[in-house]
């Protein structure tokens, strides 16, 4: 038998390690770190995707989406895939081809509403913003005069490739105003900072399920208020994807349970528990706590000298994006964060790249000890790409920002 060339796997004398994965503390844009409660839950037997106990089980967990969501929106459900399936689900369902939408770009995540448009045969017209900025909302205003046949505008309330928050409500009153769906990417934002689909007036919007809900990858949850599914049924045509036929998708979830793929039980499991620790902390409770973990990262990370990206008072929590300097390479930093300390963060996307950190605290992972780590290893590190730091100064003003926290609300 020839023995296999170097780099070639025997197939034939079978016998493979156990994996041991290394443990990582996931501070990227997600996945991040979920409580030992969700991997406890995921592990439970597998159930089919028609037990009688999982049928109940989704009932149950659309009715904890529409808590999270803040809506009684009917069709409310989990699309079996990411958050880009969610996008998918909902675009796809929208949209016919022919249909114009203006897409409101703010970089990597909400420009590719234009993309997936676009593959569904739509007229996009693009409005974007310059990396860090929001959105004009005169732009938006001028391009619903000039396309007043527009069926839907979308864009995404947190932008992840910047560390963008970006105000709705303007946005949601030029479109309502042209009488034309509202849409939002709520991937990365929901669980960490408020979102109320009724009371922003939001008609369609789709989220994660590993960033801030702290659950695993693998669902993306959906929810379209009745305007929204009036012009689904609507449409001059079925929806071009079987798989994401998000009426089916709701008589499978909310209606007669009638087979349409096979849901992964434990994955649903995952979500049930990390929906559970969400409303058991408390929206508010729960916003608050991102907004103060973001705002004392921030604080450690000026001390060190270094710049944001986005635009003063438009800083998503959840995530921060911080320029480095010429001297610091993003690519070594972050390779010397995970082996390390074992820290994943994220890099620049397309224009970015090279140039950026993009540093979450999402779910369980936004909490001081996390805050502290990724500090005090930014601090051990930047010296040696000629980046002066002194000592302490960043972990000081991370921890000036808790006491006066403690202060404020009265616990010190
Ligand atoms: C992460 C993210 C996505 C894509 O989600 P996947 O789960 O990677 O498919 C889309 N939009 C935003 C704003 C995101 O942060």
């Amino acid at each position: 038998m020839t023995p296999p060339l170097p780099g070639q796997t025997s197939l034939v004398q079978g016998t493979f390690p156990e994996l041991n994965p290394p443990y990582r503390l996931l501070l990227g844009p997600g996945p991040c770190n979920v409580d030992p409660r969700v991997l406890r839950a995921a592990s439970a037997p597998q159930l089919g995707h028609l037990d009688p106990f999982l049928l109940d089980m989704l009932g149950t967990i659309a009715d904890q989406l529409r808590q999270v969501f803040q809506t009684q929106n009917e069709l409310t459900l989990c699309v079996s895939g990411s958050g880009f399936a969610g996008a998918e689900a909902v675009l796809c369902n929208l949209l016919e081809e022919g249909d114009t939408l203006i897409a409101g770009s703010l970089g990597f995540f909400s420009g590719k509403i234009a993309e997936i448009a676009q593959r569904i045969g739509a007229h996009v017209i693009l409005v974007e913003s310059e990396p860090g900025q929001p959105l004009d909302p005169q732009q938006v205003a001028a391009a619903f005069a000039r396309h007043p046949e527009a069926k839907l505008f979308a864009t995404a309330i947190a932008e992840t490739s910047t560390g963008l928050l970006q105000p709705l409500e303007e946005l949601e009153q030029i479109t309502h105003a042209h009488e034309a769906l509202f849409v939002v990417d709520a991937v990365s934002g929901l669980g960490g900072i408020p979102i109320n689909i009724e009371q922003m007036k939001i008609d369609a919007c789709y989220a994660g399920s590993q960033k801030c809900l702290g659950a695993l990858p693998g669902l993306a949850p959906v929810t379209l208020n009745a305007h929204a599914v009036e012009v689904i049924k609507r449409r001059r045509r079925p929806v071009q994807s079987y798989y994401l036929d998000l009426l089916a998708l709701q008589r499978y979830w909310n209606g007669d349970h009638a087979y349409h793929h096979t849901a992964c039980s434990n994955l649903l499991f995952a979500m049930h528990e990390a929906l559970r620790i969400v409303l058991e902390e408390g929206l508010e409770t729960r916003w608050q706590r991102h907004r103060l973990h973001g705002q004392a990262l921030r604080a450690g990370l000026q001390t060190l000298g270094l710049t944001l990206l986005p635009r003063p008072g438009y800083e998503l929590p959840v995530l921060t994006a911080v320029n480095l300097p010429p001297s610091v390479s993003e690519n070594q930093l972050r390779q010397q964060l995970l082996t390390a300390y074992g820290i994943e963060v994220g890099g620049g996307l397309g224009s970015l790249k090279g140039h950026l950190l993009r540093i979450g605290l999402m779910g369980y992972n936004a909490c001081r000890k996390n805050v502290e780590t990724v500090l005090a290893a930014l601090e051990q590190l930047l010296p040696s790409y000629g980046w002066p730091v002194q000592a302490g100064a960043a972990l000081s003003a991370a921890a000036t920002v808790y006491s006066q926290e403690d202060q404020a609300s009265g616990h010190a």
